[in-house]
């Protein structure tokens, strides 16, 4: 195996150890790509990154990192061919799937690069307006944000190993602060790939990027009290994350994203066969497929009036029938794999589980596969389960099937819809759809209050909505409880994590000539 994915720490390639992990294609079985274990220079490079790194890149302006971003963007866009082949032989995608994952981190990257560009010639941002303290207005306060000290480490899941590292390093770098990525090890030669293009681009400073595949051993401990720390992926390693001595000893600000029962809800107003109702099986089916399902975002729960569970499990049931699932390197194939036969084995007992209380609506495995061995292949047919009386189901609100799998629910009006919704006990995103825009305003608000974000379509937004799974650099991406109680993205909000608030007390005068070469942060 010579495809071998070496770390990178104190800007240098580290040289190759034992494979202790192999990396394979999810479709044929293909040993692809291997990793080390534990990593060795950890210390070092952690140390390194944050003087060298970090020094560098504080030395800039917000402006001149934007342009920064800007030349990653097309070092990525001139290599983007490879990443696709990548993205196909590790991640088992069809083309569209990895486009959501390779093209959203370009559009992420590209997104920052602007927004960093209106930050210009600053390196401090000013957050509010001075408060008065004393009563000849000469004594006063200022809030400013000042880059983080640190490091940014990321522990990343499988499934978005471009966007994942794109959406964090973009307000990371644009911060000036440093990064050192873990990917998920099934899915890191896309990761590797892309960090190892930008190095040989030349265009980052030394230590502003580094890169450690195949064992998370070690990396917890370096962290320092300056460090931030971004993780994403299942709420039992967030656990461990969280009460990891050296992030509870050294108060190390923690983002985390993990599993999230997110629902879709169909309004009250609905009317089998209109412009709501078709939307809504549209945008149903697509969370169900896209990526094989597994998006932390996906539609896990879907909320439907008891008046029309049948006629919504017909249409939807419809609609899976037409999917084909298999070899994305047929042209046929509209649905690939998952990443691999542990998550295949996962979903399968997630099914199990989900039958023990729901009714299989639709059931797509007795569907042949196109191209790929069943007893190989980590290709799952979409499921979709039922239950027309929702409070008779309690699995559905706690288990996260991360897979081509969703739950239709029968609620009697808004009050219970909500009640079902809440139950998901903090998601990352909630979608309505009705024609009705009055009831979509209130019910917004209150599904807020346990949802990252709310996603609300009328008919006439129907064909320029954004999708309920998608995350847009615009609007904040988390949610409260469950999801991790971390947010990211939001515009330039994001950069909040990465830079450090205080309060500068002085005279009129002294906040005068801080905030000269200031740059208010306006989100
Ligand atoms: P995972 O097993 O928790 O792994 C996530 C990352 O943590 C991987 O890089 C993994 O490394 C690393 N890791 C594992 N144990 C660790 C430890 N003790 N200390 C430090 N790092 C450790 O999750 P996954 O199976 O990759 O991801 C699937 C889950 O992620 C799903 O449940 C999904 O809900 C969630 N997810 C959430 C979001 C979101 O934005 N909210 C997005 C995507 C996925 P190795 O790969 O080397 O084990």
């Amino acid at each position: 195996m010579s495809n071998y994915l070496h770390n990178y720490l104190s800007g240098e390639w580290q040289a190759q150890a034992d494979a202790a992990n192999l990396l394979r294609d999810p479709v044929t079985g293909e040993h692809i790509a291997s990793t080390g274990g534990r990593a060795t220079g950890l210390e070092a490079g952690f140390e390194f990154a944050r003087s060298k790194g970090a020094a560098a890149l504080q030395a800039m302006t917000y402006g001149e990192r934007a342009a920064m971003l800007d030349q990653v963007l097309k070092v990525l866009q001139a290599n983007r061919d490879a990443y696709y082949d990548i993205s196909l032989a590790n991640s088992g995608t069809t083309k569209a799937d990895s486009a959501v994952d390779i093209e959203g981190g370009c559009f992420t990257l590209g997104y920052y690069a602007k927004l960093g560009a209106s930050l210009g010639d600053a390196r401090t941002l000013l957050d509010g307006t001075p408060a008065i303290y004393s009563k000849d207005k000469l004594f006063q306060a200022q809030h400013i944000l000042t880059p983080a000290r640190g490091v940014a480490l990321f522990i990343n899941a499988f499934n978005f190993p471009s966007w994942g590292l794109w959406e964090k390093a973009a307000p990371a770098l644009l911060s000036g602060v440093p990064v050192i990525v873990k990917p998920a090890t099934v899915t890191a030669w896309l990761t590797h790939r892309m960090v190892a293009d930008v190095i040989a681009a030349g265009i980052l400073p030394a230590g502003a990027l580094s890169i450690v595949c195949g064992s998370s051993a070690g990396l917890l401990d370096q962290l320092r009290p300056f460090d931030v720390l971004s993780f994403t992926g299942s709420a039992d390693t967030a656990v461990a994350i969280r009460s990891h001595d050296a992030v509870a000893r050294h108060s190390v600000r923690t983002n985390i994203e993990a599993d999230s029962l997110n629902c879709s809800m169909l309004g009250p107003d609905a009317v089998p066969g209109s412009a709501s109702f078709d939307a809504y099986v549209n945008e149903l089916v697509r969370e169900m497929s896209t990526k094989s399902g597994q998006r932390c975002t996906a539609t896990r729960r879907a909320l439907v009036p008891s008046s029309v569970y049948g006629e919504v499990a017909e249409a939807v049931s419809a609609r899976l029938a037409q999917i084909k699932v298999g070899n994305p390197r047929n042209e046929e194939v509209r649905m690939g794999s998952l990443v691999s036969r542990e998550q295949y084995d996962n979903v399968q007992a997630g099914i199990r589980k989900l039958a023990s209380e729901a009714k299989t609506l639709y059931d797509g495995s007795s569907q042949p596969l196109v191209d790929a061995d069943p007893a190989v292949a980590a290709c799952v047919s979409p499921t979709l389960f039922g239950v027309q009386d929702a409070d008779q189901a309690a699995l559905v609100h706690d288990h996260e099937v991360f897979g081509p799998v969703s739950t239709l629910l029968g609620y009697r009006d808004t009050a219970h819809a909500l009640e079902l919704a809440h139950r998901g006990l903090g998601s990352l995103v909630a979608s309505a759809f009705s024609e009705d825009a009055a009831w979509l305003a209130t019910t917004a608000q209150a599904l807020a209050a346990s949802h990252g974000r709310v996603h609300t379509v009328t008919p006439e937004v129907a064909k320029t909505q954004t999708g309920h799974g998608n995350v847009m650099p615009g609007s904040i991406h988390g949610g409260p409880g469950r999801a991790g109680g971390g947010e990211e993205l939001g515009g330039l909000r994001a950069l909040a994590f990465y830079h450090r608030r205080s309060a500068i007390q002085g005279s009129a005068q002294t906040l005068e000539n801080l905030s000269a070469t200031a740059k208010a942060w306006t989100v």
